[in-house]
């Protein structure tokens, strides 16, 4: 199962993030981008002055954005937002592990196992949830520093091709458009990888040795024939219903050894099993 819900918080945040510390920054950027093209009917070395005065300030203000940038995201309040999700991240597998637990177990196996993910200490979450916020803010931070890049390198570009404002003013916007597409792209990753890691520290905690390979069952599954990925190296398809232990995991054609959730934008997910025997193992 997927957090569609905390998945779509944390693209939210994601996205927030970039607009608070890019684009309303790059907006009133655009206000004083200065015009390449020399205006008619007026002296061309004043306007050149006056180009290249107001072209060093676009510089400056978007070296200035930069360290606003990072400063602001090492800031505790967006530190703690991320913090937040990632809380909720790990109530929501705990909650959804224990329910596993309880379908697929005997009592006595079940009551066994919850009584053992229950055993991890306050601090051992606290240093899990830092950790995991400072990988999701470190992949944010360098979305923002591309984007600051990109739209340095347009400016670069506009004057020595001389473009128009205009088209300048549309290349931005376009580069905000992606950051924001692409902050989303990466919440729901995130979202993805860090609920696999939750979910599987809660099963190999309370005992489990293994899973059985969950897919969505929808078009977008890896190697689904006729879906949007009938193609990919990883067939995540044939996966479905086979059981894989948490020590070995799936030896993937890619030549990685994955997990439900590893792979980029994977929603598959792992449902405990105790069953070594009776399933399929690879
Ligand atoms: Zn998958």
């Amino acid at each position: 199962m997927f957090p569609k819900a905390i998945s779509e918080q944390f693209s939210d945040l994601a996205v927030q993030i970039v607009k608070k510390l890019i684009v309303a920054e790059l907006n009133k950027l655009i206000k004083i981008i200065p015009d390449p093209k020399p205006i008619e009917g007026r002296i061309i070395d004043a306007e050149e002055d006056l180009f290249s005065v107001q072209f060093r300030g676009m510089m400056s203000a978007l070296d200035e954005l930069q360290g606003q940038f990072l400063q602001g995201l090492s800031g505790s309040t967006i530190q703690n937002e991320i913090e937040k999700n990632i809380r909720l991240l790990d109530e929501w597998t705990r909650a959804r592990t224990v329910e596993a637990f309880r379908r697929n177990f005997s009592e006595l196996e079940a009551t066994a196992a919850i009584r053992n993910i229950n055993l991890r200490s306050p601090k051992a979450l606290a240093e899990t949830v830092a950790r995991l916020s400072k990988q999701s803010s470190d992949l944010i931070i360098t979305l923002g520093r591309n984007q600051i890049e990109a739209v340095k390198n347009e400016v670069v570009n506009a004057l020595n091709e001389g473009i128009s404002t205009d088209d300048l003013v549309a290349k931005i916007n376009n580069i905000s458009k992606t950051t924001e597409s692409h902050a989303r792209l990466l919440a729901r990753d995130q979202v993805g990888k860090i609920s696999a890691g939750l979910s599987k520290e809660k099963q190999t905690a309370g005992g489990v040795p293994g899973y059985i390979w969950r897919t969505q069952k929808n078009l977008r599954v890896r190697g689904r024939p006729g879906g949007l990925y009938p193609d990919a190296i990883n067939n995540h398809w044939d996966n479905e219903g086979k059981f894989f232990t948490w020590a070995n995991g799936w030896d993937a054609p890619d030549g990685r050894t994955l997990h439900p959730g590893d792979d980029y934008q994977c929603q598959c997910f792992s449902e405990p099993s105790f069953e070594v025997e009776k399933a399929e193992i690879k």
